[in-house]
C-alpha cells in the first residue's frame, strides 16, 4: 500500500513564507500532497483561509502551528496539529509568544547598524505579510536584497545567528505551556526538526523526556530539514520515547527552499504516523 503523502510543516505569508495560504494549497495539490497542514510561526491567522483553500483542492486538513520555545537556552519549534484554533488559551498564548518580536527587530536593527548595515528594520519590513509578525527570515530577505550577502542561508551565517552582529537573544515559551496551550485545545503537541538543536546529548534526552512527560506527542522524523541519517536518528528516538513520527517539508518560499511541499521521502513504515493518531482531526 503507498503511504499517503502528508506535508504537515509550512509557511504563508502570515509569518515568514512569501506564498499566501491559497497559494500553497495549490502548490500541495498540484505536488500529489494529500494530507496538508499550514504551520505559521506563533501565529493561527492564517488557519480559516488554509482549511478552505485544502478543502477547495480537495486535501484533507489539520489545524497547525509551530510555536517558538525556549528550552536550555536554546530555540526549540514546537509544531501543534489538529487543534481547535479558536481556544482562548492558545489564542492567547501565542500572542503573548509573538508580543517581544518588534523590540526585538529594532535591537537587531540597531546592532545591524553597527556593522554598516543602515535602514535593516525598515527594509525588513517590506517584506513582512503580518504587522505582528516580523522575523529573521524578513531581515534575511532584505540583506539579500540590498546586495550584503548572496542568499539567505549567508545571511544567517554570517549575521543573524548566536555570536553574530544582528543576533539578539530572546525568551520564547516555555516548554510545558505551549505543550499545554495546543493539548488543551485538542491538539497534538510534536517536537520539529530535532536535528537542527545544538544540544549536548543529555540536554536533548532531557527534550524528548520532558517533553513526554508534559504530554507531547510526536516528533518530526521526515522533515526538509533532515539528512536521511538524521530522519534514521529520529526514528529512533520516536520508538524510545513512543511517539508518533510527523513528516513535513517546511517550505517557506519558491526561491528559498530547496524541499519543495509534497516531496520527501516517507516515514519508516513501523512508526505510527501523527495522522493515524489524529484522524478524527482531520478537516
Ligand atoms: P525567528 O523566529 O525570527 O527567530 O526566525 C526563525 C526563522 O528563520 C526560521 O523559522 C527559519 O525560517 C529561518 N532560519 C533560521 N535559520 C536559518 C538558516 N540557517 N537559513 C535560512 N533560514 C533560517
Ligand atoms: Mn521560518
Ligand atoms: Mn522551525
Ligand atoms: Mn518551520
Amino acid at each position: 500500500m503507498t503511504p499517503i503523502n502528508a506535508d504537515l510543516h509550512c509557511h504563508s505569508t502570515t509569518s515568514d513564507g512569501t506564498l499566501t495560504p491559497e497559494e500553497l494549497a495549490a502548490r500541495a495539490r498540484a505536488n500529489g500532497v494529500e494530507l496538508w497542514a499550514l504551520t505559521d510561526h506563533d501565529e493561527v491567522g492564517g488557519q480559516q483561509r488554509a482549511m478552505a483553500a485544502a478543502q477547495a483542492q480537495g486535501m484533507g486538513y489539520l489545524t497547525g502551528v509551530e510555536i517558538s520555545v525556549t528550552f536550555a537556552d536554546e530555540t526549540v519549534h514546537i509544531v501543534g496539529l489538529g487543534f481547535d484554533p479558536e481556544s482562548s488559551d492558545l489564542v492567547e498564548g501565542l500572542a503573548d509568544t509573538r508580543d517581544g518580536r518588534g523590540p526585538r527587530a529594532r535591537e537587531m536593527s540597531e546592532q545591524l547598524a553597527k556593522v554598516g548595515i543602515e535602514g535593516a528594520y525598515e527594509g525588513a519590513l517590506k517584506y513582512v505579510g503580518n504587522p505582528r509578525l516580523i522575523s529573521r527570515t524578513h531581515f534575511a530577505r532584505f540583506l539579500v536584497e540590498s546586495g550584503v550577502c548572496k542568499d539567505t542561508g549567508d545571511v544567517f551565517r554570517r549575521y543573524l545567528t548566536e555570536g553574530k552582529p544582528g543576533f539578539v537573544p530572546h525568551r520564547w515559551a516555555k516548554l510545558g505551556d505551549a505543550v499545554r496551550w495546543i493539548t488543551g485545545a485538542g491538539g497534538m503537541a510534536v517536537i520539529a526538526h530535532p536535528a537542527r538543536y545544538k544540544f549536548t546529548p543529555t540536554e536533548e534526552y532531557a527534550l524528548f523526556t520532558e517533553f513526554k512527560a508534559l504530554g507531547g506527542g510526536g516528533v518530526e522524523v521526515v522533515t526538509g530539514s533532515h539528512t536521511a541519517q538524521e530522519a534514521v536518528r529520529y526514528a529512533g528516538m520516536a520508538r524510545e520515547f513512543g511517539l508518533a513520527a510527523s513528516r513535513g517539508s517546511d517550505f517557506h518560499s519558491p526561491g528559498e527552499s530547496h524541499i519543495d511541499l509534497g516531496r520527501l521521502p516517507p516515514l519508516p513504515a513501523d512508526l505510527t504516523p501523527v495522522w493515524t493518531v489524529l484522524q478524527e482531526r482531520v478537516h
